[in-house]
């Protein structure tokens, strides 16, 4: 079955009726396989910065993550990388850095724990910055933002390091682009904020795990409840075409990096919702490819619309399988 996949590798992911969909990749994980197909993708939708964080035995020095983001860089110019800044808490634990809460999910995470310790932000920052010189193609993305307050922060922080790096490098004439900058939308507040936000940032990414989680209120992780985490429950398939027609009415560009994109059903209500950039692991590139170029958007659309008017997951599951029957 990969074979079948794998045979196309190199074709555009457009579907029997012409619409180009963007796919590209989650990454952070395995350097080697990642380098491998590099050329598969148009670049990566969300580079998970803090599996190295999580891999060695302390913070890492700015030079070192310098180093380490430009090889990355690097590896993909000029296809553009989303480096998600810091996202630990919850279920990413460091283990020089000690958060013990009752509930983590709830609690320290992500761009909170950034705010909070300005300086490993701006290490961060800086050493992402300094590592896109003479490249270009680094963007970077905040995770679990609830509040305008924290982008307002952090895009403060930013500039805090552009400025301190110009001072730092005193040559007026290394002229040095200022990276676009975007949000995560993994909590529901965000959803209803996206207007607001739109005018403050250059594009939103939607990471639909987390999404799913907290709209649910059901713990991703947890066996128990499992089968209460599924992000083909209407609410969710909802709030993600609420994203969609928001972000066409402000013109914001977004895209979704959580595991449904990777899903071919997933995708196809994703394609039908109006999203043409989706993120996904590399196991998953060839195979959403594969059903995309096998498809009409016009049936994608009323495949929606029907999934959009349940109230049930099942029913969802239940529309979603006998189009996939019906397509082959
Ligand atoms: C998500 O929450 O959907 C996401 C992409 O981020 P992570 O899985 O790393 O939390
Ligand atoms: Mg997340």
């Amino acid at each position: 079955l990969h074979d079948k996949f794998e045979a196309e590798h190199a074709l555009a992911p457009v579907t029997l009726d012409g619409e180009q969909m963007s796919l590209l990749l989650n990454a952070g994980l395995d350097l080697s396989t990642e380098q491998m197909t590099a050329h598969y993708c148009d670049g990566v939708g969300l580079y998970r910065t803090e599996s190295w964080f999580m891999q060695k035995g302390q913070f890492p020095t700015q030079s070192e993550q310098e180093k380490w983001y430009r090889e990355v860089l690097s590896r993909y110019h000029p296809d553009p990388v989303v480096m998600r800044t810091l996202d630990i808490g919850g279920d990413k634990v460091l283990e020089y850095f000690d958060i013990q809460e009752e509930n983590p999910f709830l609690g320290w995470r992500g761009i909170r724990v950034s705010l909070d310790h300005p300086e490993i932000f701006l290490d961060q920052i800086k050493a992402m910055i300094k590592a896109n010189v003479g490249l270009g193609n680094l963007r970077i993305m905040l995770p679990m933002v609830s509040h305008t307050d924290e982008i307002d922060e952090a895009l403060q922080l930013i500039e805090q390091a552009y400025f301190e790096l110009q001072e730092e490098w005193a040559d007026p004439f290394l002229l040095v682009d200022k990276p676009e900058v975007g949000v995560m939308l993994e909590v529901p507040s965000s959803v209803f904020l996206l207007k607001d936000w739109a005018v403050k940032v250059d594009f939103c990414s939607v990471g639909s795990n987390d999404l799913t989680q907290y709209l649910l209120a059901v713990d991703r992780n947890n066996t128990q409840v499992a089968e209460l985490f599924d992000p083909y429950h209407p609410s969710v398939l909802r709030v993600l075409n609420q994203v969609a027609n928001t972000c066409q009415d402000v013109e914001l560009p977004f895209s979704l990096c959580g595991e449904l994109g990777g899903e071919p059903e997933g995708a196809i209500l994703l394609m039908a919702m109006g999203y043409r950039r989706l993120s996904m692991n590399i196991l998953s590139l060839n195979k959403v490819k594969w059903v995309l170029r096998r498809l009409r958007v016009k049936d994608m659309e009323t495949l929606l619309t029907e999934c959009l008017a349940q109230s049930s997951v099942k029913q969802v599951h239940r529309l979603l399988r006998s189009f996939m029957i019906k397509h082959g």
